[in-house]
C-alpha cells in the first residue's frame, strides 16, 4: 500500500466535505482552509506522541488515538475555545492494517466526540509518533490565558485528580477491579472540558488544563501571574476509585500526577460566590491566590512540592 492509498483509505473517509462554514476545504489539497468566524481569534497547539515515552510499545491504537486528539484538544478548553479542526503527522514504522484500521477508527470516534473534524496531515515513514495540531476560536481578545491571576482570586479545579497517573500501575494487566477500570477510562480516554472553559470566559482570570500534575500545571499560572498561592491539600478532589485503589498514596497521585485533562482556573471571590450552578458544580475551590510568591500547600503528606513530568530534567537535577 503506498502512502497516497493508506492516507485515502484510513483517512479521507473520516474528513468532512468540503464546504464547511468554518473548515472550508479539508484534506486532499495542498493545504486546508480555516474561516475564522467575524469577532473571534484563532487558537491553535500542537502535541507529539512518541512510543515508548508518551505510550508503551503494543499499547492499543484506538487509545493512542484518542490520548493524541484528547490532550491536545485539552489545550483549546484550558484556553476557552471550541474546538474546529485538527491535523495530523503521523509517523509509522510499516503501513499494518492491524494498527491503522483501529487508530483511525479511534480517531474518528476521538474527533466526532470533541467536534475536532480531521483537516489534513502528513504521512511518514519511521519510528512511530503521532502529531495532532489542533484549532479552534475564541471570542476576540478573551481566551484564557496563563497570566491574569491576582491576590484573593479562589482557585479551582475540575472533576477530580489523580486518577490518570493511579491507571499507569494498570497498563499491563487486565483491569484486577471495577475501580482500577475506571481509573484506566481516564486514562485512555481523556475528557477536555469544553463546555467549561467556554463558560468560564470573562469569568476566569487565569487558566491551565491539568497534564503534569496539578501543583506543577497551577504553578505555571503563579509563575506566569507572578503571584503565588495556598492550597488545601484536603480540598482536592478524589474520586472513590482512587481513594479504593490508592488509599494513603491517592493524594499525592492527585497533587502531582498528570494526565487527567481536568482545568485548574483562579476567579474573583466575589464572582465564585456568584456563579451559577451549572458552572460551579463542575468545579471545586481548593484555595487562594496570594501575593507572595510561591505555592504553599497546607496538609500535604510529607513530599516536597511536586515539580510534574519534564522530559529534560534528569534524576539527578
Ligand atoms: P504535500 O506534499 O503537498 O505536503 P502530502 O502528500 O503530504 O501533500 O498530502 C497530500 C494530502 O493528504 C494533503 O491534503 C494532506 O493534508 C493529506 N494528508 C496526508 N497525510 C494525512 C493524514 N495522515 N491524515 C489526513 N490527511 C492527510
Ligand atoms: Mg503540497
Amino acid at each position: 500500500m503506498g502512502e497516497f492509498e493508506l492516507i485515502r483509505r484510513y483517512f479521507l473517509s473520516m474528513a468532512p466535505a468540503d464546504g464547511g462554514d468554518e473548515l472550508v476545504l479539508g484534506p486532499g489539497d495542498d493545504c486546508a482552509i480555516q474561516r475564522v468566524p467575524a469577532g473571534r481569534d484563532l487558537v491553535f497547539s500542537v502535541d507529539t506522541l512518541v512510543e515508548g515515552c508518551h505510550f508503551p510499545p503494543g499499547y492499543s491504537p484506538e487509545s493512542v488515538a484518542w490520548r493524541a486528539l484528547g490532550s491536545a484538544a485539552s489545550d483549546l478548553a484550558a484556553m476557552g475555545a471550541r474546538p474546529v479542526c485538527f491535523t495530523l503527522a503521523l509517523t509509522l514504522p510499516d503501513a499494518s492494517d492491524r494498527w491503522l484500521a483501529p487508530f483511525a477508527r479511534g480517531l474518528a470516534e476521538a474527533g466526532g466526540a470533541f467536534g475536532l473534524a480531521l483537516a489534513g496531515g502528513d504521512t511518514t515513514r519511521g519510528p512511530l509518533t503521532v502529531t495532532v495540531q489542533v484549532h479552534g476560536t475564541v471570542p476576540q481578545g478573551q481566551a484564557l490565558r496563563r497570566r491574569g491571576a491576582v491576590a484573593g482570586d479562589v482557585i479551582a479545579v475540575s472533576g477530580t485528580l489523580g486518577d490518570a497517573a493511579a491507571a499507569l500501575d494498570y497498563l499491563t494487566e487486565p483491569a484486577p477491579s471495577v475501580e482500577a477500570a475506571r481509573l484506566l477510562a481516564r486514562y485512555h480516554r481523556p475528557e477536555p472540558r469544553f463546555e467549561l472553559g467556554e463558560a468560564l470566559i470573562g469569568v476566569a482570570t487565569a487558566a491551565i488544563d491539568i497534564s503534569d500534575g496539578l501543583c506543577a500545571d497551577l504553578g505555571h499560572i503563579l509563575d506566569a501571574s507572578g503571584v503565588g498561592a495556598t492550597v488545601d491539600a484536603r480540598r482536592v478532589p478524589l474520586s472513590p476509585a482512587l481513594r479504593r485503589c490508592c488509599g494513603a498514596s491517592a493524594l499525592v497521585k492527585a497533587l502531582y500526577g498528570g494526565d487527567d485533562y481536568e482545568l485548574c482556573v483562579t476567579i474573583p471571590a466575589g464572582r465564585w460566590r456568584t456563579l451559577p450552578e451549572s458552572v460551579k458544580g463542575g468545579l471545586t475551590a481548593i484555595g487562594e491566590v496570594d501575593a507572595s510568591p510561591g505555592l504553599r500547600l497546607l496538609h500535604a503528606p510529607g513530599e516536597a512540592a511536586g515539580a510534574g513530568y519534564d522530559h529534560f530534567r534528569s534524576a539527578d537535577d
